[in-house]
This record gives structure tokens, C-alpha cells and sequence, in this order.
């Protein structure tokens, strides 16, 4: 991990709230799809392997957030399992996590701002 005072900070703190949106939207979708309360195996290994991209994310230069990357890191069948996470989940991380919601498109928008 790139632990450099100050200059990475505040990419590792969208890192860590990319990871924790991430996080509860396989939660939700979980408990919606497969009715548990942690999640099942074939979500915590969605998870883990979405983890992983990020990390690898992390060592790159200045990245935006996953879903408005160029790069897809994801393999695609992974990338398919995501997105139907992200289009179940979307709509109900507004009633569930408002604030993440809010600060993950907040995320997107500096971004896209950025690159224009
Ligand atoms: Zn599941």
C-alpha cells in the first residue's frame, strides 16, 4: 500500500469509501438475492475479489472512481456480477447508507469535472 503522508491522503480516504460502497451494495444485494444477514460465500468472494482491484487501483496514478474508469481491471464476468450489485443495490443505497450514496456520486462528479 502507498502510505505517504498527506499527497495520497485524501485518494486513500475515496479508496476507503469506495471500499466501504462496495461493501454495502453486495450487502444489500445479498440479503435481497440469497436472504442472509453476512454475506454468502460466491458474494464475500465478489467482495474480495473487488478488494483486490482496488488495491491493485491503488498503486496506479490518479484513477477515478471504478465505475468511471477506462482501464476495466475487472475480469468480465466479474464485471457483469457488479453491475447487476450496482443496478439492484443503486436505488436502495440512497435508503440504506444516504451519506455514502451521496458522497460516492459527489466522487463522480469531482471526477468528471477533472478530466474535462
Ligand atoms: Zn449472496
Amino acid at each position: 500500500m502507498i502510505d505517504k503522508p498527506g499527497t495520497n491522503q485524501q485518494r486513500q480516504e475515496r479508496l476507503d469509501r469506495e471500499r466501504r460502497t462496495i461493501r454495502a451494495m453486495i450487502e444489500i444485494c445479498c440479503r435481497g438475492h440469497h436472504g442472509t444477514h453476512t454475506l454468502c460465500p460466491d458474494c464475500l468472494n465478489l467482495f474480495t475479489y473487488a478488494m483486490e482491484r482496488i488495491d491493485e487501483c491503488a498503486f496506479r496514478a490518479q484513477k477515478p472512481a471504478c465505475s468511471k474508469c477506462s482501464v476495466h481491471c475487472y475480469k468480465p464476468v466479474m464485471r457483469e456480477r457488479v453491475r447487476h450489485v450496482m443496478r439492484y443495490a443503486g436505488p436502495r443505497m440512497l435508503v440504506h447508507h444516504p451519506i455514502l450514496t451521496i458522497l460516492h456520486y459527489a466522487d463522480s462528479l469531482c471526477t468528471n469535472w477533472k478530466v474535462r
